[in-house]
């Protein structure tokens, strides 16, 4: 069991390139932090300096207590599963999840005993006599995690391990992998560029773009309260809205002609710094627009619907621009429809034009 501490950590590659920057990250003992970003964010980087598998340029990396920037790899206590899963294709299951065992020269018992202990809380029992080949994606995927349990390591590190399974395997795997994270109560760190991995299995997300941390958070909140345009357009998809607008001194925001309430939250904050008569971009969730009857909303016209069982997206157009959102499907539209439409004043985000930052901070 272990916690992880990054301190100031770059990375400068030696092209001169900075895949990550000044890094400031506590992970407590047991947490499953899950790092998401864009591709080419930094998130492998990371980890990998994590590993001991890449040098950091600058700061300090600990996990427990100890300072790890000079331990080598196989002695940080740590083991990654990777996406290519490299298993080896001449052994069977078995050996496979007994080789590092073997390496450390663990008596043969003892490597029985792990083996089938890791085996068992992964299902994967009656495959041991097996060669990866006569393996689904699924089932290799589970051997990986089979040869990383075996180890006892302090910390798990994932890097976008499910992302060579198909879709409905994936997210039987995603909560799969939750479990395993409370049976096996050790640090997990789980790299995804994909949002709905970060929502459903982080017990906290690091959200990352440009080799800079942007939020640090609990889903919810990452999803409630993002702390910029970055991270409010990342996470949730469909993607939040995004129009222009400004806070008139009524005191309201006024968005495509239209003057909407405030909730109180961001009404104190625009009292106590005086951001009357100032233009923002508003942020508005697809879930968190009202169709509106009584002709008060915007006025927008239907593009196209997508039924998704319960949930119906309308992309709708006002002024040249498309916007989304979600109702139930219960009603129908058609191309062309006009729509009149109001924000759920308590979901609405502003954000800084120059900053993009948002008013909730
Ligand atoms: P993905 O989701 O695509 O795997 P990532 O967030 O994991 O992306 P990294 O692999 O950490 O991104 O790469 C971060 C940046 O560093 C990228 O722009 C990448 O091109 C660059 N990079 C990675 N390795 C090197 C290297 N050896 N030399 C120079 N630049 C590198």
């Amino acid at each position: 069991m272990a916690n992880l501490k990054l301190t100031k950590v770059n990375k400068i590659y030696p092209n001169g390139f900075q895949a990550v920057k000044d890094f400031e990250l506590d992970i407590p003992d047991k947490e499953f932090m899950v790092f998401v970003g864009p591709s080419g964010c930094g998130k492998t980087t990371t980890l990998r300096m994590i590993a001991g598998l890449e040098d950091t340029t600058t700061g300090d990396i600990y996990i427990g207590d100890k300072l790890v920037n000079d331990i080598s790899p196989k002695d940080r206590n740590i083991a990654m599963v990777f996406q290519n899963y490299a298993l080896y294709p001449h052994m069977t299951v078995f050996d496979n999840m007994a080789f590092g065992l073997k390496l450390k020269k663990t008596p043969k018992d003892e490597i029985k005993e792990r083996i089938m202990k890791a085996a068992t809380i992964l299902g994967i029992e009656m495959l041991l006599d097996r060669k990866p080949k006569q393996l689904s994606g699924g089932q290799r995927q589970r051997v990986a995690l089979g040869r990383a349990i075996v180890r006892k390591p302090e910390v798990f590190l994932m890097d976008e391990p499910l992302s060579n399974l198909d879709a409905k395997l994936r997210v039987q795997m995603r909560t799969e992998l939750i479990k395993l994270h409370n049976d096996l109560e050790t640090t997990f760190i789980y790299v995804t560029h994909d949002q709905t991995e970060a929502m459903t299995m982080g017990t906290r997300i690091c959200v990352i773009n440009e080799g800079a941390i942007q939020q640090v958070a609990e889903p919810r909140t990452i999803y409630n309260y993002p702390v910029n345009m970055f991270v409010a357009g990342f996470i949730g998809a469909p993607q939040m809205n995004f129009f222009d607008g400004e806070i008139v001194d009524t005191p309201d925001i006024k968005v495509e002609g239209c003057t909407m309430p405030l909730n109180s939250v961001l009404l104190d904050r625009v009292k106590k710094d005086n951001l009357y008569n100032k233009p923002f971009k508003i942020g508005i969730r697809p879930e968190d627009i009202r169709l509106e009857s009584g002709g008060k909303g915007i006025d927008g016209v239907v593009e196209v619907t997508e039924l998704l069982g319960s949930d119906l997206n309308i992309y709708f157009k006002i002024n040249g621009n498309q916007y989304i959102m979600k109702t139930d499907s219960s009603k129908i539209f058609n191309f062309g429809d006009k729509i009149s439409i109001v924000f759920d004043p308590e979901k609405i985000h502003l954000f800084d034009l120059e900053t993009e930052k948002s008013l909730y901070y």
